[in-house]
């Protein structure tokens, strides 16, 4: 079905009453290209009829966390772009790349064009450890080194120094894990990858030969999940460096956990306790490179070199637990041990950004305040993925909370709790204004185009894509 977007078409037919109605088109926006945004997309154009679902997306190319996020090395993962690309497809569907909503058009500007507006920006900065120190060269976020390594144009110029020994990640979730992967990965295995050639190249004269994971708690309170964990065990050219004493307690514990910490642990501990088989012995024997795990340590204070350059090492204050079970809070004592480290990358989560002042932003937790996706106090908007539910959970969650923003916006229009009997331009208002801002959105056809483009450069090189990684040279594509 073929529907121009002007203000003054009529609603067909509704999919779930098949009943006719005079109801004006619901014109419907999304901020953010990512899970969250094409999962909600999905479920609001499957169960309305009529609904226009238009995406705005502060970049020239489309799916978030899943190009830009997502380890290279987990292609599989990044299979749900083949369904954002059906989705995309839809006649009642239009991408708007290259629109920053909070800049380039204003929240107010999306509220008066719409009838209902999704937010589904994601989690765009980093929680800081707020300690002395943090400030020197080679202390970088997690965040902006997974961006690096994936071609993300922000962080396309980042300054790390890989001239170094020994890396210190702070944190111990799945981020933390994928980035010690990376470090530690012998670079031909990541030259398969979509990792740019200029980051390989780095990468291939990185000295980095031993990382360290740091967590707050202890080893039953991991956060990172059994497959990363394998991964690392099995990782060529590298072995893990375990403490035993670290490990002895968990046997104890397994057996009255739940399953899937139940398997995580029992690999850890075994991992940490017992003798490998004879092959991961040998690979282990062989490895030139290793990696730990520290736990009950928190960082107090960065050190420099001794010309105050560069990163000699972290200052970790022991912990202490308090409390019962999984849920034990870690206490700082006053003890303390020096880790010596040229890189520290801190793990330690990322944070949603506030991108107008009228939305009820929690500032302590990063997200948009809301009930099941209903933004607090304001009728016609809505929350989806991280933005919403904070920067935790896998894109599987975030499917589950694109689905449910979906279905209670199209509930809402149904209901009449959001009106939609007034006619709303849509895009047309839009689209004028950043014509007036002399912005260029990119459709999903230009996308395509540029897409086509790092398809057949990777293949030249024998890898999935090589990925442009900057914004001039996307738009020069594009453009072509
Ligand atoms: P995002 O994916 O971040 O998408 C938000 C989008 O909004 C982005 O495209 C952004 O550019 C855009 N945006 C931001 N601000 C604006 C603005 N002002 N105007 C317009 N657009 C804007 N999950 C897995 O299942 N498997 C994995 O292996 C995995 N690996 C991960 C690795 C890392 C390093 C990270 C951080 C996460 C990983 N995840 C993984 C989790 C997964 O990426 C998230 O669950 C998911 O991406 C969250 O989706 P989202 O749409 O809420 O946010």
């Amino acid at each position: 079905m073929m529907l121009s977007c002007g203000v003054s078409r009529l609603i067909v037919r509704h999919l779930r009453t098949g009943v006719a109605s005079t109801a004006q088109v619901p014109q419907v926006c999304i901020v953010g290209s990512g899970p969250a945004g094409f999962y909600t997309a999905q479920q609001i154009l499957k169960s309305h009829a009529a609904a226009q679902v238009d995406m705005y997306e502060k970049l020239p190319v489309p799916f978030g966390l899943v190009r830009y996020g997502v380890a290279p090395d987990h292609p599989e993962v990044k299979n749900c772009i083949n369904t954002f690309t059906q989705t995309a497809a839809k006649d009642r569907f239009t991408f708007l790349g290259n629109v920053d909503i909070g800049s380039d058009i204003t929240f107010s500007q999306l509220r008066e064009a719409y009838h209902a507006v999704v937010l589904a920006y994601g989690a765009a900065q980093d929680r800081a450890l707020n300690i002395p120190g943090e400030s020197l060269p080679n202390v970088l976020s997690a965040r902006e080194f997974v961006g690096w390594y994936n071609g993300l144009p922000e962080n396309a110029d980042l300054k790390v120094d890989l001239n170094v020994e020994s890396v210190g990640i702070i944190g111990q979730g799945n981020v933390a894990v994928d980035v010690a992967r990376i470090l530690l990965t012998p670079v031909d295995i990541l030259k398969k990858t979509d990792i740019p050639e200029n980051i390989l190249e780095r990468l291939n004269g990185s000295r980095v030969r031993h990382v360290t994971l740091v967590g707050r708690r202890g080893p039953e309170h991991v956060a990172f999940t059994i497959k990363e964990l394998r991964e690392m065990v099995n990782l060529e050219g590298s072995g893990p460096d375990l403490r035993r004493e670290d490990y002895k307690h968990l046997r104890n514990l397994i057996p009255n956990l739940p399953r899937p910490r139940k398997r995580l642990l029992e690999l850890l501990a075994k991992t940490g306790l017992d003798a490998p088989d004879p092959k991961l012995a040998s690979s282990w024997a062989a490895a030139e490179k290793q990696w730990s795990l520290r736990f009950l340590r928190s960082p107090v204070e960065i050190l420099a070199t001794p010309d105050g350059q560069a990163v000699g090492g972290v200052i970790l204050a022991k912990n202490r637990l308090e409390g019962e079970g999984l849920n034990q809070r870690a206490v700082q004592t006053d003890e303390t041990e020096s880790l010596q480290c040229g890189l520290i990358l801190r793990s330690i989560g990322y944070k949603g950004v506030e991108i107008d002042s009228s939305l009820p932003f929690d500032q302590r937790t990063g997200t948009i305040s809301n009930n099941g996706g209903r933004v607090t106090g304001q009728n016609g908007v809505y929350v989806s993925g991280w933005i919403g539910t904070g920067p935790v959970g896998v894109i599987l969650s975030t499917m589950t909370s694109g689905f449910t923003t979906g279905k209670v916006v199209v509930a809402d229009m149904e209901t009449g709790s959001v009106d939609i009997s007034r006619p709303r331009s849509g895009q047309t208002l839009i689209k004028s204004a950043l014509a007036e801002k002399g912005v260029q959105p990119v459709s999903f056809d230009q996308w395509n185009r540029l897409n086509q483009y790092e398809v057949e450069t990777g293949a030249k090189l024998g890898k999935p894509r090589e990925k442009v990684s900057n914004i001039k040279h996307m738009m020069d594509i594009i453009h072509q």
